[in-house]
């Protein structure tokens, strides 16, 4: 991806500061001001407030975007907040919710787990749960055409991604992650999480019982026609992780506007 004309702010997080949640805030808000974004707190705990973020643009159908609900997985963060300095306009335009840093607490810390030990990622039946609750008021009244959420993976030999589409033909993630190749190449393997995949793709229409609910899976529960779980390999070069989430995010982007 190329950073847009007259874009200042184009600089990519730093591995040094990348576990920093403060700098992600900072950022964040400089991005919410310069595409008139709103800005909404879903909680707030030792590690910093949970920001969300929402485009007040009329271009639809809206795209939902999160990252760092696993704090350990910091190039997720990094590469949604370096797509969005780049993409202001996009995000002026556009329909869009961001969750940038899900569990702040968690990437101050570099763990997967929130400041309370719980996997965010298994919590999202919870509405009686405060930060899971203002989330749902969040996204229950909202019409998506897809959410992207990023992720990473200590067990992974490349990038791979999750989709689960009701549209099995339209074979969304495969051409996604044909254009992060360049970043990082695709995981080869044929089982990927106990599950059967192909270059990189796992694609499901009907998702099995789960006892603690994923962000993407209450997603498309809820209504989302294409939820897109995206994984790259945490042993890998920063630099190359955040720029293949930056490319995901972009390609996604450009997707949702031709779903229109
Ligand atoms: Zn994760």
């Amino acid at each position: 991806m190329r950073p847009e004309k007259n874009e200042m702010m184009w600089r990519p997080m730093r591995l040094c500061e990348a576990h920093d949640a403060g700098k992600y805030e900072a950022r964040w808000l400089r991005v919410a001001r310069a595409a008139r974004m709103e800005v909404r707190e879903l909680g707030t705990g030792e590690g910093g407030r949970v920001l969300c973020l929402e485009g007040r643009g009329a271009g639809g159908p809206g795209l939902y975007l999160s990252s760092g609900v696993h704090g350990d997985e910091a190039a997720a963060a990094a590469g949604l907040l370096l797509w969005a300095e780049a993409r202001i306009d996009y995000l002026r335009r556009q329909a869009v919710t961001v969750v940038p840093v899900f569990n702040p607490a968690g990437l101050r810390m570099n763990t997967r787990l929130d400041g309370e030990g719980r996997d965010l990622n298994r919590m999202f039946h919870l509405r009686e749960d405060p930060l899971m609750g203002s989330w749902w008021r969040v996204v229950e009244g909202r019409r998506y055409g897809a959410a992207v959420c990023l992720h990473e993976d200590y067990d992974a030999e490349g990038c791979y991604c999750y989709e689960l589409n009701e549209d099995a033909g339209l074979r969304l993630a495969d051409r996604l992650l044909g254009s992060v190749e360049e970043w990082v190449p695709r995981d080869g393997r044929r089982t990927i999480d106990g599950r059967r995949a192909d270059r990189g793709v796992i694609q499901r229409r009907r998702v099995p019982a789960l006892p603690g609910l994923p962000e993407a899976v209450a997603l498309y529960r809820a209504g989302v026609p294409v939820t897109l779980t995206f994984e790259t390999p945490s042993e890998m070069e920063f630099e190359r992780r955040v720029r293949a989430h930056a490319a995901f995010v972009e390609a996604a982007a450009g997707e949702i506007e031709n779903l229109k």
